[in-house]
């Protein structure tokens, strides 16, 4: 018997691990996957390239004392944006791209009664204003989300809340190695997918697929909303009605990720397009050996291009890319990967946003049970840290801040 069973990890799981080995209980990660990092992965074809987790936000993350701690090299990230319509690269003083900044800023900074970012920005804009779709598709982007679905309260309040600092940060030797030093000298099952969780005050049964049966005082439980959702793992007893009514209260959001390698680069230079194609976004990768595009499409969109396949997708990226920069990619191409979030089994989704009316629904998602189950992970992060690497950290050392609390009563 351990103290506490934590189910899942990635960088929430592994936060509260740490904090708690380190305060002397004994601990146990399972985790279902048989790799660690969850939504943090890094493919290493060429080179490392993220399929998850890509950046630190912010200069002040918390990420960044594991980063200093794996002595990770970092660079900084993506400082001028530009816009491509109709398969042509936008001058910068296109009149389009201020309106542009202009709508971002107005989603941002709402304040008001509910209101989804879409709903806001068509009374800011006329329906055939290019401005508009860029604004749409940049905010689906960013925040993994259906602007129809999206509260912009709610991100305004998020952003305000942000503690992270400024700007954003590729690290060049791969997120993984984060992941790596997270887990060093942690007790951690991997393959062991927890399906049910037997709970009483005091007292957790973790079931695992294969029959086995472990028991610990009380367990954190890290899985992702989409899947809490469909009950894996499942609670017996079963969690109350307010976590229940959280859970379908926080929405989960899609992103899909285009990687494509070339053997020499073809294309001007630039550090982040936003298009007004179906792969809604490209930037170059740092990170990698060889030049890299990475194709970045979120909400809606996002499953569109999943939905045509890795082939699928690859050929429509190199279809687009061609036509804003010349036919010259396709014979650079060396080849490429779909990273599909939602359709992997443990994640079902890439990460949480906020619907209009979701109030405090990730508190009440966050909050322990009977001082013997404790929730963490990034939908259950309550200020602007949500959806995030430093979110779902934070969120882990709380649940481990919670755990020494009840410890000490
Ligand atoms: C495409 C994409 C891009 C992103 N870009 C960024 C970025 O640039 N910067 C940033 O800060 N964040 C980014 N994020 C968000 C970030 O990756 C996540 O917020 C963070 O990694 C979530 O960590 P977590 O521990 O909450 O969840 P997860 O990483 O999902 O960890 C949960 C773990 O639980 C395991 N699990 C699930 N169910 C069970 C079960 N029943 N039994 C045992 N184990 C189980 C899963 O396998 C997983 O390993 C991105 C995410 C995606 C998908």
């Amino acid at each position: 018997m351990v103290d506490t069973i934590i189910i899942g990890a990635g960088a929430a799981g592994l936060a509260a691990a740490q904090a708690l080995q380190a305060a002397g209980e004994r601990v146990l990660l399972l985790e279902a996957r048989d790799r660690v990092g969850g939504r943090i992965a890094t493919d290493r074809t060429y080179g490392p390239v993220e399929l998850g987790a890509e950046f630190i936000h912010g200069d002040r993350a918390s990420t960044w004392a594991y980063v200093r701690a794996a002595g990770l090299q970092t660079v900084p990230w993506g400082t001028v944006r530009r816009f491509a319509r109709g398969g042509q690269v936008l001058p910068p003083d296109d009149p389009a791209i201020a309106r542009t900044f202009a709508l971002y800023a107005a989603a941002t900074s709402y304040q008001g009664p509910e209101l989804s970012v879409a709903a806001l920005l068509a009374r800011h804009a006329a329906a055939d204003d290019p401005a508009l779709g860029f604004a749409l598709r940049w905010l689906a982007n960013l925040e993994a989300a259906d602007p129809a679905q999206l509260s912009a309260a709610a991100i305004t309040r998020e952003r305000a809340e942000s503690q992270n600092g400024e700007g954003n940060f590729h690290i060049l030797d791969g997120y993984d190695r984060l992941v790596a030093q997270m887990a060093a000298g942690l007790p951690i099952r991997l393959a062991s997918p927890v399906i049910l969780l037997d709970w009483a005050p005091g007292q957790v049964v973790a079931h695992l697929a294969g029959g086995e049966r472990l028991t610990a005082r009380r367990a954190v439980v890290t899985a992702p909303l989409a899947l809490l959702r469909a009950a894996r793992p499942a609670f017996r007893p079963a969690l109350p009605p307010d976590k229940l009514a959280a859970l379908d209260a926080i929405a989960v959001g899609h992103v899909s990720k285009l990687i494509l390698w070339f053997s020499r680069q073809t294309w001007p230079d630039f550090s982040v397009l936003s298009t007004d194609g179906q792969v809604v976004t490209w930037w170059p990768v740092e990170s990698a050996a060889t030049p890299t595009l990475m194709g970045y499409v979120g909400g809606p969109a996002a499953l569109a291009l999943a939905a045509r396949g890795e082939a699928g997708a690859i050929a429509l990226g190199l279809e687009e890319l061609a036509t804003l920069f010349g036919a010259e990619v396709r014979a650079a191409c060396l080849g490429g990967r779909l990273a599909d979030w939602s359709r992997e089994p443990w994640s079902l989704g890439a990460y949480s946003y906020s619907p209009p009316g979701i109030g405090a629904a990730r508190a009440t998602l966050a909050a322990p049970l009977a001082g013997t189950l404790f929730f963490a992970g990034e939908a259950t992060v309550t200020n602007g840290h949500i959806a995030t690497v430093h979110g779902a950290i934070e969120s882990g050392l709380r649940a481990a801040a919670e755990i020494q609390e009840e410890r000490s009563r």
